[in-house]
């Protein structure tokens, strides 16, 4: 089955993306993570992303695409896909379809992850992310000294905050997300694929568990 998860930044996207591959196997895509790989990599597409990420601004498609052509080519699609954070808009949409249909795949479903603002901005200046694995976590609750000793628990990775994810650029990654990204819930909604789960249980197993359930 191949799924797109839908949802505003902080909606829980990567962390619902780390369960599903854990259950099913799936192969989880996250555009995000790829970006951030090729801006410390410095390479082509990493160095013409960075700015556009930095402000919270959608990177140009064509970047975006080159990327996902590439990944799509050298991976194996076979156990299914989870597509995180693309596509971002109906053009990388429609990009999306055309793609897989050359590979004799269509997306199955995509799920939007409906989380209140509130609870994104709240989560976003929280979020820590493993500088080794990519595991996603939360400093949410800590003292200053426990979340300055937070390490990864799945790898005792380091935990670090990612440069956008900060009150300055949180807001406009929300404003993007509703002119850009939420047509996609209208694109999906007319080829009956679309699925909604509430995002806001603090608890992410909870929110995996409506998930499932809507895969079912
Ligand atoms: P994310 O990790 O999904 O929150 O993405 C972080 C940043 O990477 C976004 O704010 C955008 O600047 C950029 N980005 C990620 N995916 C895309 C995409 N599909 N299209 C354009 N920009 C993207």
């Amino acid at each position: 089955m191949n799924i797109v998860l839908l949802g505003g930044p902080g909606a829980g996207k990567g962390t619902q993306s780390e369960f599903l591959t854990a259950e099913f196997g799936m192969l989880h895509i996250s555009t995000g993570d790829l970006l951030r790989e090729a801006v410390a990599n410095q390479t082509e597409a990493g160095v013409k992303a960075k700015s556009f990420m930095d402000a919270g601004e959608l990177v140009p498609d064509e970047v975006i695409l080159g990327i996902m052509q590439e990944k799509f080519e050298t991976s194996d699609l076979s156990n299914g896909l989870i597509l995180d954070g693309f596509p971002r808009n109906t053009e990388q949409a429609i990009a999306l379809d055309k793609m897989l249909d050359c590979l004799g795949a269509q997306i199955d479903k995509a799920i939007l992850i409906d989380t209140p603002n509130d609870i994104i901005i709240q989560r976003i200046c929280s979020r820590r992310m493993c500088k080794s694995c990519g595991h996603i976590g939360s400093v949410l609750g800590m003292n200053a000294e426990d979340a300055a000793a937070y390490v990864c628990p799945d790898c005792g990775g380091e935990m670090y905050q990612r440069d956008d994810d900060n009150e300055a650029t949180v807001q406009n990654r929300i404003d993007v997300y509703m002119e850009k990204t939420a047509p996609l819930i209208d694109y999906y909604s007319k080829q009956n694929k679309l699925a909604k789960v509430d995002g806001s249980p603090s608890v992410p197993k909870e929110v995996f568990e409506n998930l499932k359930a809507v895969l079912e």
